[in-house]
């Protein structure tokens, strides 16, 4: 495991000993699913000196994944920043606008700033394919161009001691055990990467909230070239989603892209860190990423997300602790999604004043700690005594905030 040395940043979450007895030990484990989730699964079990096998349904040479490119925590993805690893654009800062409607009388109701120590808008394909081939190179067995199908996915516990569910949203575990209901509703996004003038944006990073339950992005990869898009909660789908978009990218002044290169993604919601759903003891099975639902539920993001999941599963399978996952993911992962949670009434419900007032009370916090420390977003909320009454003031705050703190969240409970 020499390749894997301390300044790994999976291997330097771990102290020598507990490394060196996990070595001692060693296992194997299939990784089904080889986006950021799978490969930051295969990478941390790998290091901890297991046999690998890892699966992906797409060749990485053809894959075209222009969803989730913009990482945040970036320095947790063991590749050099450097464009021909993916990394073309580590912007100063994401730019949050929020708007009253979406036509051309919108009014800004607020803005938010948030510096980005430690991110970059990507490549991702290309970040997928050099991840894939660092892992190959140390002694992964990298099966791509390879579909799992839920037959086999059932019986890759009785081959392997571990078995990760990395397939995204609905994951291979709902499939095969018949439990996509588990799913509460869904998004639907449209992007595509542009060619035009991003000189006035370049390189801060821009996502604006139009009031429609929904968002729009644009992350310049360069001063000529961004991924854009849009997306759209369940309950308030347009009619025709291009010319949304095309509308949405006129509004904002971005170039708009053709039709062909419109790339739609619907995205279920849940089964939201429920802890009876991201372990399973019997198969020895875990979810992680989006498979176990950890993308954040106000932005979308879901990279550092994922890779946390992954890195979190392997450093209690060192610990030979990995019973504990669930409760371990939700306690790492529960206050920022309760903020999420919460943040996100003020959207449905219709309430760009109270957004925009959200966005201004936490500009200036790091992008990634308001995820990671949302204890600080809270703090700055509680200095905010006016905001706080409106939000006190607000039936859709009140509910959503018991329901956070009742994990009364985005999934169908069992039965139910
Ligand atoms: C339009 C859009 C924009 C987004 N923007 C951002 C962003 O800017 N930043 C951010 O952090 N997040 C963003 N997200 C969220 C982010 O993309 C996800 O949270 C992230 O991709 C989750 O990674 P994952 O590896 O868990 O799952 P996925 O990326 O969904 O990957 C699952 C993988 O499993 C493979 N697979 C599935 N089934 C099988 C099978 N049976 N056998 C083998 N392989 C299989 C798939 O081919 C795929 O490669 C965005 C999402 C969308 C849809």
């Amino acid at each position: 495991m020499s390749d894997f040395d301390e300044s790994d940043p999976f291997v330097s979450r771990l102290d020598p000993a507990t490394l060196r007895a996990a070595r001692e030990r060693g296992g194997s484990a299939a990784v089904v699913g080889g986006a950021m989730a799978g490969l930051a699964a295969a990478h941390a079990l790998r290091a901890l000196g297991w046999e690998v096998t890892l699966y992906e349904r797409q060749s990485y040479a053809n894959k075209r994944v222009n969803c989730g490119e913009a990482m945040t925590d970036a320095g947790s993805i063991p590749l050099p920043k450097e464009p021909a690893h993916g990394f073309v654009n580590g912007p100063p800062a994401f730019e949050v606008d929020i708007y009253t409607g979406d036509t051309d009388s919108r009014i800004l109701a607020g803005r938010g700033v948030f510096p980005s120590e430690d991110a970059y808008v990507t490549d991702r394909n290309l970040v997928e394919r050099s991840w894939a081939e660092l892992l190959a190179e140390r002694g992964v067995d990298v099966r791509e161009s390879t579909s799992v199908t839920k037959a086999e996915f059932r019986d890759l516990s009785t081959e392997f001691d571990l078995v990760v569910d990395a397939t995204g949203q609905p994951s291979m575990t709902s499939k095969a055990e018949g439990t996509t209901d588990e799913y509460a509703g869904r998004m639907t996004a449209l992007n595509a990467d542009v060619e035009g003038d991003f000189s006035d944006r370049y390189p801060n990073a821009h996502i604006l909230f139009e009031n429609y339950l929904g968002y729009a992005w644009a992350f310049p990869k360069s001063e000529t070239r961004a991924n854009v898009g849009i997306g759209w909660a369940q309950g308030n789908l347009p009619e025709d989603y291009y010319a949304s978009f095309v509308a949405a990218c006129e509004r904002n002044g971005w170039p708009v892209p053709d039709r062909s290169a419109a790339n739609v993604y619907t995205i279920p919601r849940g089964p939201s860190l429920d802890p009876a759903r991201t372990w399973d003891s019997e198969t020895r099975t875990a979810r992680v990423g989006d498979a176990a639902g950890v993308a954040n539920r106000f932005t979308g993001k879901g990279i550092s997300q994922a890779v946390e999941s992954s890195y979190l599963l392997a450093e209690l399978v060192a610990e030979g602790r990995v019973g504990e996952y669930p409760e371990e993911l939700y306690d790492r992962m529960k206050n920022e999604y309760r903020l999420a949670y919460v943040v996100r009434g003020a959207l449905e419900d219709g309430r760009p004043d109270i957004l925009g007032g959200v966005m201004d009370a936490v500009s200036g916090i790091d992008v990634e700690s308001v995820d990671r420390d949302p204890k600080r977003a809270f703090s700055r909320l509680a200095r905010r005594p006016l905001l706080l009454a409106k939000l006190a003031a607000n039936p859709t705050m009140r509910s959503r905030l018991v329901d956070a703190y009742a994990d009364d969240w985005e999934f169908r409970r069992r039965g139910a």
